[in-house]
């Protein structure tokens, strides 16, 4: 799954946004929530905060590099490492 803002987007590993686990885990980490969780349980991204990312990995300590990618668009699409 993925969601652009404008100046961020973030792309979730499919299998991995149909984690519960992972979803909260995802849902407690981010400050500005970005992540939510459905009604079973799976990974919602909640596009009206995209652009409050502050870029702080939390989301990428919770569930790894290859779960979870942060998309800098105003930068080339730089990925936030
Ligand atoms: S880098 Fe921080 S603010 Fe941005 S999506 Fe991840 S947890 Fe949220």
């Amino acid at each position: 799954m993925r969601a652009d803002g404008t100046f961020i987007a973030i792309e979730v590993d499919d299998a991995a946004a149909k984690d519960a686990e992972l979803a909260r885990k995802l849902t407690e980490a981010c400050p500005v929530d970005i992540f939510a969780q459905g009604t079973g349980g799976e990974l919602e991204l909640v596009r009206g905060n995209l652009d409050e990312c502050v870029l702080c990995r939390l989301c990428l300590d919770a569930a790894g590099p290859a779960a979870v990618k942060v998309i800098k668009l105003y930068d080339d699409a730089a990925l936030l490492v």
